[in-house]
């Protein structure tokens, strides 16, 4: 009897069921999207109801659409949009407000109030990250606070927190299984990344109930099993990790100074710097990748506000182009961009300008510039703003890349690969699976069920991706390099008032 990983990848905009088998092979699929709400401006919430109900509907599916039977499940592993808030009642297992969406802005004054409280080194020292109404801390102190009756039960142990992972299996498991694992407890701000607990300053500082979170536990290790009527068995739980860190496990970035980017609307950059946590002094993210085996293993990471949105925006509103990948033979139409560079700075730089008041810039325009060369731009943009946050990583990391392992949606495009490889001067490597997020979260659940015996096991399944090789000499390098840089100036300050 063939025996399969269920992988569960609960993503922001859909949730998806996935099965692989020993071989590393992704086998069967089932997806189905997820409602946002926004009440609000910059508010953005979601039902937890329906984010249980759609991912079992979408496990139930994968299963009874491939004739696969439960048994045949060795174990199941969890991936998730990370930060978002849920808050429900332990006795009901209903959720007492909206699920808070880790893009939802409402919280923004808790978060100034925090930095104004002087609480910057102190949280970053604690949970290596930026203060931000980003993170769940805010987020759960919301619901605290203006849900009636919320403070005084959650006190009473009648509440209890959890990212979506929590959420999921402690529907998964009856309400027997109140856990989360080490990397979504790095984004909540209030996990104390040194010590591994959540840290009861912060607690205090914040007016959390400490009874009401979970007990976090190894990302690979079987937590539990599923209540038995959800799937006609119980099947045990073995891996848990937030999307961006399940993705640097299933690209096997598993050595210091291994990175992967995730190239869709933003770009989303991580790199394992070993078991130590590393201090950015460049603005970036300190975060735990994974605990195995009682062994945490940290990484920086960086985002890239617009990278594809840069495509995006050419397409719909300047109309240079048709469709997104039209963006590739377009470009291969002139040898180089002809000096143009296009700065995408539409709400400001991160890591590591961080300037707010940046904006978007076009330099270098001759009478001989052309479409091709402004789409070309747009593509060499993506690639100089990731290796700006890999220069600002391997600096604060005193780690030299030997490769970038690539994904995402625009990851298919194999111009964007040789211009990425020729920027940063080392490999860019493409894989034959670009699930990665959901096969990271297989891995870490089939190493712990000995469905795979070591990560060396699972390197031998893996299909020989793409590898784009750097053909540019450092000198051209340099000077395309710091052509960027030059019109990174130009769109510094642009809208700060005068
Ligand atoms: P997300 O998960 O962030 O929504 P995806 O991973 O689906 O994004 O990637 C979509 C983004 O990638 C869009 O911004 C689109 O413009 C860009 N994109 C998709 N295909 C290509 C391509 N072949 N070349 C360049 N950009 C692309």
């Amino acid at each position: 009897m063939k025996q399969y990983i269920l992988a569960m990848d609960a993503g922001t905009t859909s949730e998806r069921a996935i099965l692989f088998d020993r071989a590393g092979q992704l086998c069967a699929m089932a997806q189905e999207a997820l409602h946002l709400d926004y009440p609000h401006d910059g508010w953005v919430e979601q039902d937890a109801a329906e984010i249980w109900d759609v991912q079992l509907r979408v496990c139930r599916r994968v299963l009874a659409e491939h004739g696969i039977r439960p048994e045949q499940i060795a174990a199941i592993g969890i991936t998730n949009q990370r930060e978002t808030t849920v808050v429900w009642d332990k006795a009901t297992g209903e959720p007492v407000a909206p699920a808070i969406v880790w893009q939802c802005r409402r919280t923004a004054a808790q978060a100034d109030e925090l930095r104004r409280r002087g609480l910057t080194e102190t949280l970053r020292d604690k949970t290596g990250l930026v203060i931000d109404a980003y993170f769940s801390a805010t987020k759960l102190r919301w619901i605290l606070d203006t849900v009636p009756g919320a403070r005084r039960r959650a006190e009473n142990g009648e509440l209890l927190f959890g990212t979506v992972d929590c959420w999921l299996i402690w529907k998964l498991t009856g309400g027997r299984r109140h856990v989360t694992d080490a990397s979504n407890a790095a984004r909540t701000m209030l996990y104390n990344i040194r010590t591994l607990d959540w840290d009861a300053d912060i607690l205090r500082e914040l007016d959390i109930p400490a009874c009401m979170l979970p007990e976090v536990v190894p990302s690979s290790g079987i937590v539990g099993e599923t209540e038995a009527a959800l799937f006609g068995c119980a099947l045990p739980i073995g891996g848990i990790a937030g999307d961006q860190q399940a993705a640097l496990f299933g690209q096997a970035c598993w050595q210091p100074g291994e990175a992967k980017n995730t190239y869709g609307t933003g770009c989303f950059l991580l790199m394992n710097t070993g078991t130590a946590p590393v201090r950015s002094g460049n603005g970036l993210l300190t975060t735990i990748a994974w605990n195995i085996g009682g062994t945490v293993e940290y990484a920086l990471e960086g985002s890239v506000f617009v990278a594809g949105a840069a495509i995006q925006w050419l397409r719909d509103d300047v109309g240079l182009l048709e469709h997104a990948a039209d963006s590739e033979a377009l470009a291969r139409a002139v040898p180089d961009a002809g000096g143009v560079y296009l700065v995408p700075a539409f709400t400001g730089l991160g890591a590591p300008y961080w300037d707010a008041y940046a904006r978007g810039v076009l330099v270098g325009l001759t009478r001989a510039t052309g479409r091709a060369h402004i789409v070309r731009a747009a593509l060499e943009s993506m690639a100089h703003q990731t290796a700006d946050v890999l220069d600002a990583m391997q600096r604060d990391a005193g780690l030299a890349l030997q490769s970038l392992k690539a994904d995402g949606g625009a990851s298919a495009n194999d111009l964007l690969m040789e211009l990425q490889a020729d920027l940063i001067g080392v490999p860019v490597e493409r894989p034959a699976c670009v699930e990665t997020t959901a096969l990271g979260a297989a891995c870490l659940a089939g190493l712990a069920s000995g469905f795979w015996e070591s990560r060396a096991d699972i390197r031998r399944t893996r299909e020989a991706g793409r590898v784009f090789h750097p053909q540019l000499d450092a000198a051209r390098r340099e000077a395309q390099r710091a052509g960027w840089r030059r019109a990174v100036s130009r769109a510094l300050g642009w809208a700060k008032p005068e």
